[in-house]
């Protein structure tokens, strides 16, 4: 804690709020995950973050994918299980919507485009999902075209935003410390945690409280690495975290893979190589 209500978030904040789970543990003690996006040419970016989510712990991972998505996805990562949106290059409200209270948690955004039928979809589909769900990528592009979605917001959904995608979503800032207190300011309004990433990825609380991450390095500045962390996030939600555990060890996690994976890589270090180093996150 370097002021009141700023914190730095350390591995010492993050291993004693690891859960424990029993011997005779099965894998819905470990949370069913569901994870949505990806349109044509855009499917690695849900195949990432299922497969962040699986090594990070989670039970069982679904993606729900436009059809065109539906065999990449089995043939490159043969542990999840696919739903078709039933329409061919972009999610649309054709999805089966039965089922879906299933799953403990939802990853919305990665690879999901912005399309007319993309933007009907996410309205539909954060109206349906009752439980826990992480909104990045194109997901918060959505939302900051059409505001009023943010109204559906809840103290159990998490925005991640880079600065940019946090910039459209609250307009142009002047330097880091108005963006910083418009994401305090926009976590208080819609009573959703907010993920500012970057270097020391700013985490702001409904409460007004903020922790500065400190792992990760600049050879996370790659495309993929945002959809590895939104896969752990979700992840730690199924498993039953609660959100602000779920952001906390997510966040400091994702940044520590990026350290071990870069260490041989450098900068040649892609999302991949991250999500290969989830599980020595777990110190
Ligand atoms: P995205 O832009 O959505 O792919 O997300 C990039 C991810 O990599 C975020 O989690 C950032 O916090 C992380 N990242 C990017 N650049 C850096 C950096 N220079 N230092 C630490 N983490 C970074
Ligand atoms: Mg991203």
């Amino acid at each position: 804690q370097f002021s009141q209500n700023k914190f730095y978030l350390q591995l010492k904040d993050v291993v004693s709020r690891h859960l424990n789970f029993s011997r005779f543990a099965h894998k819905g003690d470990f949370g069913r995950v569901l994870l949505v996006g990806g349109s044509y040419g855009s499917i690695g970016a849900i195949r990432m973050c299922a497969e962040a989510s699986l090594r990070t712990g989670s039970g069982l991972a679904a993606c729900l994918v436009p059809t065109c998505g539906v065999q990449v996805l089995q043939v490159g990562l043969p542990e999840v299980q696919v739903i078709s949106s039933n329409s061919d290059r972009s999610l649309s409200l054709a999805y089966p919507k039965e089922g879906l209270d299933r799953y403990d948690a939802a990853g919305i955004g990665p690879g999901m485009g912005t399309t007319a039928d993309a933007k009907e979809f996410l309205l539909d589909f954060i109206k349906t999902f009752k439980g826990p769900k992480v909104l990045d990528a194109d997901a918060i592009n959505i939302l900051a075209q059409d505001k009023e979605m943010q109204e559906y917001l809840g103290e159990e959904d998490v925005l991640t935003p880079h600065v940019k995608e946090f910039e459209r979503l609250v307009g142009g800032c002047q330097n880091h410390k108005q963006r910083l207190a418009k994401a305090r300011e926009y976590s208080r309004q819609y009573g959703c945690v907010l993920v500012l990433k970057g270097a020391h990825t700013c985490i702001s609380f409904p409460d007004g409280t903020q922790y500065f991450n400190s792992s990760g390095n600049k050879h996370m500045a790659t495309g993929g690495a945002g959809d590895v962390l939104t896969g752990m996030i979700t992840s730690f939600l199924g498993q039953g975290y609660g959100v602000k555990n779920a952001v906390l060890c997510g966040v400091y996690q994702h940044g520590l893979a990026g350290e071990i994976a870069s260490e041989d890589k450098r900068r040649g270090t892609i999302a991949s190589d991250i999500i290969k180093a989830i599980p020595k996150s777990y110190l």
